[in-house]
């Protein structure tokens, strides 16, 4: 009789990239015959997120689309600048709005199992895969893990490590001082105390918008930093009387880090644990939805986990960047504007994307100072 705690695929973790990976597995034919489980020590019933990402018009996750916007506006002190994001559009999604849909639509598979449970250890035994939650044991063909690690942080010197660090305020103001046609994309226009600081504004209205502190630096700030930044902000803008309506915060790693090394024939790390996470900016969502199809087309080819190329030429981009930016992290408002000020906005956001050609990386690479790179270059082949 079959094992009912016997799983095709194991998915542990049902965040972002576990359910876009379970929702991707379901969705294909060649997939449909496959017992598939997934872990998750949480219940997700609340809104602990919102995710942003820049998309062509018309997408699978339109129907789940909070707001979009057009136009974006970067700032530094000497320069500004309004972006027509045309061909894409700046999109936000809730968490809860996400985890909501997917749920849905994974019950009404019979193929699949959702457990609410912590897993505690995860073992590739060659010929299966033993996972052990708190209360039960699990055996899996093939493991995918989007649980957090901390293995980065021990490898700081070979790879720096820097963060996306932010708090958010969901704010409405007395005074109508937001453009809702218009995010604010960076807005560095403020003291920069040594390191990479700007503003990101989400206008819902005249008066609504999420407004972050965002730091892309080494260490965390206590709350009250953020909470005093926001708040100059918002007073700068001459925002009158305003209530924070509700609140985000976020640490999310930025580093060239191999994650994919920890990898083995049949367990996979995703999500930012597998390293999906952009080591420039932060960026994740987006690249999970383009790594869960490289998964999904690489499962079918019958290999080994671990033979999958997760490096390309983007991921040594990345290294170099972060080996400037944190060597010089007070310069970080310097290297944005001279990449805003000297690209067209499309080139800039297809090279985040990693959809650029070698000619449009070139002239990317050219907006930079040329001797800090050499450097970090340098540094990196010798
Ligand atoms: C507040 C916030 C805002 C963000 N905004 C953006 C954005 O705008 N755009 C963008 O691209 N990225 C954004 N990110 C970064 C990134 O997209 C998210 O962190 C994203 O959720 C990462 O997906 P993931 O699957 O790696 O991790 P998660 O979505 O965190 O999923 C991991 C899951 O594993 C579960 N888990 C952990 N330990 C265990 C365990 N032992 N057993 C079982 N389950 C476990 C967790 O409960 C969680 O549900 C944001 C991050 C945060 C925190």
């Amino acid at each position: 009789m079959e094992n009912e705690n016997h799983f095709d695929y194991i998915i542990c973790g049902g965040g972002a990239s576990g359910l876009m990976l379970a929702l991707a597995l379901c969705s294909d034919s060649y997939f449909y015959d496959k017992k598939i489980l997934i872990i998750e020590k949480e219940s997700k019933n609340s809104n602990d997120r919102t995710w942003c990402f820049w998309e062509a018009k018309g997408s699978v996750w339109d129907s789940l689309l909070y707001n979009q916007w057009d136009v974006a506006e970067f700032k530094a002190s000497n320069f500004s600048k309004e972006i027509a994001l045309d061909p894409f559009q700046y999109k936000m999604i809730r968490g809860i709005d996400f985890y909501k849909k997917i749920q849905s639509e994974l019950a009404s598979k019979p193929n699949i199992t959702i457990l609410e449970e912590e897993v505690s250890s995860i073992e590739d035994q060659k010929n299966h895969v033993s996972v052990s939650g708190t209360k039960r044991q699990f055996r899996g063909q093939k493991v995918f893990s989007s649980i957090p690690t901390r293995r980065h942080l021990e490898h700081k010197k070979k790879f720096p490590v820097l963060h996306q660090h932010f708090i958010g305020w969901f704010v409405k103001t007395e005074h109508p001082i937001f453009d809702p046609k218009t995010i604010q994309f960076m807005d560095f226009d403020l003291p920069q105390k040594g390191n990479t600081r700007f503003i990101y504004v989400l206008p819902f209205s005249a008066h609504e918008a999420l407004v972050e502190y965002t730091l892309f630096s080494a260490d965390l700030l206590k709350d009250e930093e953020y909470e005093a930044a926001i708040t100059d902000y918002l007073n700068q803008k001459n925002a009158g009387e305003f209530s924070i309506e509700d609140r985000e915060q976020g640490c999310i790693p930025m580093t060239a880090y191999p994650f994919w090394k920890h990898n083995s024939p049949n367990v996979m790390h995703i999500g930012t644990a597998g390293g999906w996470t952009k080591a420039s900016t932060g960026f994740t969502f987006q690249k999970s939805m383009r790594k869960t199809k490289e998964v999904i087309n690489f499962l079918k080819t019958g290999q080994d986990l671990n033979n999958m190329e997760q490096r390309n030429r983007f991921w040594f981009y990345d290294l170099l960047f972060l080996d400037v930016l944190s060597k010089h992290n007070e310069k970080g408002h310097m290297l944005f504007s001279l990449m805003f000020k000297k690209n067209k906005p499309e080139r800039i956001f297809k090279f985040l994307d990693e959809q650029t050609s070698f000619l449009e990386e070139i002239k990317i690479m050219r907006s930079f100072p040329v001797g800090l790179f050499i450097k970090a270059l340098w540094k990196r082949i010798f």
